[in-house]
């Protein structure tokens, strides 16, 4: 069974998609006027991890992300800068360039983070016209008005307002809405489409029933969510920050449109914080991959870190912790190149002992990830099968290397952590063979012989080193 936290009713529910075999996703994507941050990958990560967890349970997944490339505003009351135009003059660039730019650097950061890309990736300036549309069709039944050169969505005529933020839902209006703009009929009211009376110097605008202008932020998502995966899909996804007023706001306009729900089940995940304050793009001191790379760290490593708390628990950064993680990281990469080594030269029977070990710890795998994505468990049950064989190593046959190290590849076709053989070093087998009859001598005890195959193994420029998960062989020069 498959349990997921719906945010929507607050608890964790049995999880079967509304139609056959393939579940239908929702991800909301990037603002693309700057880099995104560590915080905003723990999103994606957080997405793929979903998206992975159904995969391995034998779903189908399409799994559609927006590019958010115009009409998000500094503030989410639909007041404040345009966060592209404010990109643009920032870098001397046109808000295309500043498109283009931001949404290449997203897909590279996601590549380095073997996030699997979305089935379907879609732009909101690729999409006006459904937006439009819908827009067209919330006028038609009654649910907008014009105000100040915008279309307004009326929140004071559809009754369900608010339920996914729920009893938090004031509180974190207020506090987003300090600023007040005073076309609005009802406090939560939001923009549908804004007309030139914005900005004059605005670059991207579009023609439309109600004058030059562009659409609000929420309209794309519902546009194009329901236009790809049609109404009600399964699963939405996004940051908590997203709950007291974009998804609400989806929500309301997709759900006055089709009278119907707009997603089945809205998974939320928590914070990337430091120690001072949330990470946000738009305070402008953040972290981003590039700067976790530059100072050496492997993007898997950090996916390792988000990966080892649960989504919906927040996650402090800090370097400590980072490098923390990373020794874990490594851990269990060595041991699963090491099952990986032993596994390759030896064509034997594996013993059923090893059976009963690997699907013990394959339905612990499965039972945590299944369990609202419990990906600290997950990886906890890794360790434990790699210290198990540690423990019992003497009574292991040649032919258990074979599948031990399969099931690590199984295990990452939901962790995504680069476990599998393109991150391994090619090491030359004449190499391997020596460090094995090293740890044959060092097991006998023949300390004098195990010396002499280090030594050899030195002088044609490789390293052996003796890790608690077994012996690992490095290219020295
Ligand atoms: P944005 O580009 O601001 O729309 O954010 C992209 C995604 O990152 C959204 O799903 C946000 O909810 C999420 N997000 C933003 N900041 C953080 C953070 N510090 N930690 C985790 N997720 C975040
Ligand atoms: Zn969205």
């Amino acid at each position: 069974m498959i349990q997921f936290y719906n945010t929507l009713t607050r608890k964790k529910e049995s999880f079967k998609p509304l139609k056959g075999k393939t579940v239908r996703m929702y991800t909301c994507g990037p603002t693309v006027y700057n880099y995104v941050h560590i915080g905003n990958l723990r999103a994606y990560i957080f997405a793929d991890t979903l998206r992975r967890v159904l995969l391995l349970n034998n779903y189908r997944v399409k799994q559609v992300m927006n590019i958010t490339d115009v009409g998000h505003l500094t503030s989410d009351a639909d007041i404040g800068e345009d966060k592209m135009l404010m990109g643009a003059q920032r870098e001397g660039k046109t808000v295309w360039e500043i498109a283009t730019f931001y949404t290449e650097a997203f897909m590279e950061n996601i590549g380095d983070l073997t996030i699997l890309s979305p089935t379907i990736v879609c732009a909101a300036t690729d999409h006006i016209w459904l937006q439009i549309a819908l827009i067209q069709k919330l006028q038609k039944k009654g649910y907008t008005y014009l105000a100040g050169g915008n279309v307004y969505f009326d929140t004071g005529k559809y009754k369900n307002y608010g339920a996914l933020a729920g009893l938090k839902h004031k509180k974190e209006i207020a506090i987003a809405r300090v600023e007040k703009d005073s076309n609005k009929k009802n406090q939560h009211d939001f923009v549908l489409w804004f007309t030139q009376s914005k900005f004059q110097d605005q670059d991207m605008k579009w023609d439309s029933p109600w004058g030059v202008g562009y659409p609000g932020w929420h309209i794309e998502c519902s546009a194009m969510a329901t236009y790809y995966l049609g109404q009600p899909f399964d699963i939405h996804t996004g940051g908590i920050d997203h709950i007291p007023v974009h998804h609400t706001n989806e929500i309301a306009q997709s759900e006055a449109a089709a009278g119907k729900p707009l997603a089945h089940v809205w998974m939320h995940n928590e914070f990337l914080v430091t120690a001072s304050a949330k990470m946000a793009k738009s305070a402008g001191n953040f972290l981003t991959l590039a700067s976790l790379k530059e100072k050496g760290y492997d993007p898997l490593a950090y996916r390792f870190f988000c990966l080892q708390t649960q989504y919906r628990q927040q996650l402090q950064f800090t370097f400590d912790a980072l490098d923390a993680a990373v020794s874990g990281y490594e851990s269990l990469r060595c041991a699963v190149e090491e099952y990986k080594r032993r596994a390759g030269r030896v064509k034997k029977k594996s013993s059923a002992r090893m059976a009963v070990l690997l699907e013990k710890t394959r339905k612990k795998f499965i039972a945590a990830l299944n369990d609202d994505l419990g990906t600290p468990a997950a990886i906890a049950s890794l360790f434990e099968l790699i210290r198990s064989v540690n423990k019992n190593q003497q009574s292991l046959t040649p032919g258990d290397y074979a599948p031990l190290h399969s099931f690590f590849l199984y295990a990452d076709c939901a962790l995504g952590l680069g476990l599998d053989t393109k991150r391994m070093q090619d090491i030359p087998q004449a190499i391997t063979a020596l460090a094995l009859k090293r740890e044959q001598a060092r097991k006998e005890k023949q300390w004098a012989a195990a010396d002499a195959f280090r030594e050899e193994i030195e002088e044609a420029g490789y390293a052996v080193q003796d890790t608690q998960s077994g012996t690992t062989i490095q290219k020295i020069r």
